[in-house]
């Protein structure tokens, strides 16, 4: 008589870690989401979302924000304006809150065919203003090149049309975008609720505490996503790196200015 097959055991699924945390979270320090939120709306306010501007400039212009400050990113896409005008209708940048720049004034948009086209050198000379300008040069041709190669033109307006999650990863398939540069355009040309975690947004989560110590800057992206309601992640972005600017300094804090202090790990490590 044959030996009856032994019943295969069903395999456990891993748990997302993501949410694990936002449950240990909610668990052992109830509320500090939604209290850093509230305290940080207590002194910003809660800014409203507008659209900043087309898909494609946000991600070019993001691009040039590259460990660079905001103004000098604008000085380099003026820049582009200039040498690579296009013959289509004048664009308005909306740059909202939470942007560190001055806001672009109004202008024709470049010619993307024409910055897709120009010889590498020239497209650096163009953009130096900006700083960095070999590897954001690189960086734009790229990702010009993947969006023409995939769609047949420069538009990313149909990643309107996709789930939040796909549309981030569409973008960061594209050399050289990663995922704060992929939330960016998502959140601020879509209203996607995805959030950008730049180096504010990091210092005072990581403080206060709403991050996992030994949490990537990658995987921070993930983690407030599993924390966030959709509904308040544009306003955490903002309001984050509006504290990280204005309060939450990487040198000398002023804890005194600040709603989060009696809830924050980085003034008592056993902060409730
Ligand atoms: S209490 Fe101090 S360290 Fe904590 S979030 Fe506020 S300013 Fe930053």
């Amino acid at each position: 008589m044959p030996t009856p097959a032994k019943p295969r055991r069903a395999k456990r699924r891993k748990p997302n870690p993501y949410l694990a945390w936002a449950k240990r979270l909610e668990r052992t320090r109830p509320g500090l989401v939604d209290f850093t939120l509230d305290g940080l709306a207590s002194i910003y306010g809660q800014p409203p979302w507008a659209r900043r501007w087309d898909p494609t400039s946000e991600l070019i212009l993001t691009i040039l924000t590259q460990n660079s400050a905001d103004v000098n990113a604008e000085y380099a896409f003026i820049e582009l304006r200039k040498a690579y005008p296009s013959n289509r209708p004048i664009e308005h940048h909306e740059p909202g809150p939470g942007w560190g720049g001055a806001g672009l004034p109004d202008g024709v948009p470049p010619d993307w065919t024409l910055v897709d086209m120009a010889p590498l050198e020239e497209l650096v000379e163009v953009i130096r203003p900006g700083g960095l300008p070999n590897g954001k040069a690189r960086g734009i041709k790229a990702a010009l090149r993947a969006i023409h190669e995939a769609r047949g033109d420069y538009s990313l307006e149909f990643l309107g049309e996709m789930a939040a999650l796909d549309a981030r990863t569409w973008l960061t398939n594209i050399k050289g975008v990663g995922v704060k540069t992929a939330s960016v355009v998502l959140l601020f040309s879509f209203g996607m609720p995805l959030m950008p975690v730049d180096r504010h947004v990091e210092r005072v989560s990581r403080r206060v505490g709403l991050l996992p110590a030994k949490a990537t800057s990658d995987q921070a992206h993930d983690y407030f996503l599993a924390m966030l309601d959709p509904s308040r992640t544009h306003e955490a972005h903002v309001n984050l790196i509006r504290h990280g600017r204005l309060i939450c300094h990487s040198q000398r804090p002023a804890h005194e200015l600040c709603p989060l202090r009696e809830r924050c790990r980085f003034v008592d490590p056993k902060a409730p």
